[in-house]
């Protein structure tokens, strides 16, 4: 039976996601494992403890081993399946990298079945503006982040939620908009260090 968890501006139930330490304890965990993201397509296996890796998805088949995901706008998503776990950080970088489908096939090699992602809070399809040039670049390569020429607006968690569900995987949005609704940080609305994160173990 895996875990998972998305924290918010507040905290949500925590109100002390700031402290990484409060946050593993309060979650009865042996460690959770955070990265240093850079919107790369590398996917890791977490074995044992160490300093923040330096990826984008980590996986993980060890019991009481949190897997973290830091993000503000951008998408954390979780995966669970029984046995395996996993977890991603996407944005549009992340998404045209494939980061999502590569830490489903990660996840497959240590034999996970039936894995069930989840889109955390992050940026919505109406408030994804890019410019025009970049938005026809995107949708050529993923037809479903379209939403209209008008908006130049990307929508990425149907994106990504086309990339996963190609693989069988089936996806939960809970359609939280990071810049529309107030509890939770938002790059574009200017927190520019402040994260949410998306956790899950097992
Ligand atoms: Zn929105």
């Amino acid at each position: 039976m895996s875990r998972r968890l998305f924290t918010s501006r507040d905290g949500g139930d925590l109100k002390i996601i700031a402290h990484r330490e409060a946050l593993r304890v309060l979650l009865s965990l042996e460690d959770i494992h955070f990265m240093r993201q850079t919107h790369s397509d590398v996917v890791l296996e977490v074995v044992e403890g160490g300093e923040d890796f330096e990826c984008d998805a980590l996986v993980t088949t060890s019991k009481g081993v949190g897997l973290a995901a830091l993000a503000a706008d951008c998408m954390p998503i979780t995966f669970e399946s029984p046995g395996v776990v996993g977890v991603a950080h996407v944005g549009r970088v992340g998404l045209i990298k494939e980061i999502a489908p590569k830490t489903v096939s990660k996840m497959r090699e240590l034999g996970a079945t039936e894995i069930k992602a989840t889109i955390g809070p992050s940026i919505c399809a109406r408030c994804y503006e890019v410019s025009f040039e970049m938005y026809r670049e995107i949708i050529a390569e993923i037809p479903s982040t379209a939403t209209s020429d008008q908006s130049h607006c990307l929508d990425l968690q149907s994106g990504v939620t086309w990339q996963l569900n190609n693989l069988g995987v089936s996806v939960t949005n809970l359609g939280i908009c990071t810049l529309e609704e107030a509890g939770y940080f938002s790059y574009r609305g200017g927190d520019l260090l402040e994260r949410q994160a998306g956790i899950i173990s097992l």
